[in-house]
């Protein structure tokens, strides 16, 4: 859609929906903005506030340096301190304001030279409250930016920007037992997926539940604990179940367990993973793809957006900060620890967009075992002493991760 075009929808949104925004009732207070995020949606930067009342806006976009302004019908800020750490997409910084009385206003630095693709504001749904969303996208060579993007309460039912929306089930009430710490191991794959398959035909989704209930087995032991396994059979989930059980279990940590098999039958080594926007390295990305795709291979065809990088790319939701700073010091602890007990990969702790590892407050990291392919681990793994003196390191990282981080 060439701009002015998406203007002209805008405006055209605008006055279709007139009588919509008529009926909004004058607040008595101004609309405070409650969240912020910001990430990739397609081809666009999509920026979103969260906010407790309709707004006026007005969007512009501004050069040398790039930027783009979004003035608002004064609102209050009710934003976390790190808020202005935002950066994603074409989004390198964030500042917002009071700009005058009655106004208030946002600045948005961005990479280089954008083009606003789409400016609205959705009304209430079930996960959320009012939502602002801005879509930039590069401005090509050439192409003329309007000067300004105007709207009065532009309300629209649109499902947009669901992804970040929680839609499993119900938030957990209680930890079950008094004062355990409730750790969810998941076993990679089951039932119908088998995962990788080793080189003398291991299959991944019977070594991570042989492991995962080793490292149940020996947290029991420990005490302190309460161990729940995702899976405890040769069962299929999907990737967003398991998240959700994680979440409905309340758990304090997730630990999700896996082996990977790669076409160099030399390489070996274990790595742990925690979820991250970018992906550390190619081979990691290249990991998180394989992974992710266990629900297509096991022929789910309804994809939770909620877990899916493809259309959501992985939500900077700022509420999330903690959990992955949790996650990532969780998986350092675990590369630690098994590097007493295991051979590692270089880099052993790295960062990728795993599908589940996405639950937005339990801390979760994703751990690869070794490779399949490379028959000295395959074998390895097919060892319960193996099993044992490895899961005896994970549970040493769990011990080390609560010993910082008090109930
Ligand atoms: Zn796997």
């Amino acid at each position: 859609m060439r701009l002015h075009d998406a203007y002209r929808a805008v405006a055209q949104l605008c006055l279709i929906l007139a009588l919509a925004t008529a009926a909004i009732p004058a607040l008595a207070q101004s609309p405070t903005v409650t969240g912020v995020r910001a990430g990739i949606n397609a081809d666009a930067t999509r920026f979103v506030l969260d906010l407790t009342g309709p707004i006026s806006f007005d969007v512009f976009v501004l050069d040398n340096p790039d930027r783009i302004v979004i003035d608002l019908s004064e609102v209050a800020w009710e934003l976390s301190a790190d808020s202005q750490a935002l950066d994603a997409g074409l989004i390198e910084a964030f500042r917002y304001g009071l700009f005058e009385p009655g106004r208030s206003r946002i600045v948005l630095d961005v990479g280089g030279p954008a083009a606003v693709r789409d400016a609205f504001l959705l009304a209430p749904s079930a996960n959320f409250g009012y939502r602002f969303v801005l879509d930039l996208a590069p401005r090509a060579a050439g192409e003329v930016q309007e000067a300004s993007l105007q709207a009065t309460s532009v309300v629209t039912d649109a499902p947009v920007f669901e992804a970040a929306a929680w839609d499993g089930p119900p938030l957990p009430a209680e930890k079950p037992a008094l004062g355990a710490r409730v750790i969810v191991i998941d076993a990679g794959h089951g039932g119908v997926d088998p995962g990788a398959i080793g080189a003398s035909g291991a299959f991944e989704k019977d070594l991570t539940l042989a492991a995962a209930r080793e490292l149940r087995r020996l947290l029991e032991a420990r005490g302190g604990y309460h161990v729940v396994l995702t899976r405890d059979s040769d069962i299929f989930l999907k990737l967003g179940e398991r998240v959700d059980l994680a979440r409905s279990n309340g758990a304090d940590l997730f630990i999700s367990i896996h082996a990977d098999s790669i076409a160099d039958s030399s390489v070996r080594g274990a790595g742990v993973y925690s979820l991250s926007e970018t992906a550390s390295d190619d081979e990691a990305a290249a990991l998180a793809a394989r992974e992710n795709k266990a629900d297509l291979i096991s022929g789910v065809d309804f994809v939770n957006v909620a877990y899916d990088p493809l259309t959501t790319n992985i939500l900077i939701d700022l509420a999330q900060r903690e959990t992955k700073n949790a996650s990532s010091e969780f998986a350092g602890l675990v590369a630690v620890e098994i590097a007493q007990a295991v051979r590692l990969r270089s880099n052993a702790h790295r960062f990728a967009g795993f599908r589940v590892l996405k639950a937005p407050d339990v801390p979760s990291v994703l751990l690869e075992m070794g490779y399949l392919s490379n028959p000295q681990e395959e074998a390895d793994l097919r060892d319960p002493a193996f099993r044992e003196r490895f899961m005896g390191a994970v549970v040493a990282a769990i011990d080390d991760y609560f010993a910082s981080h008090p109930q």
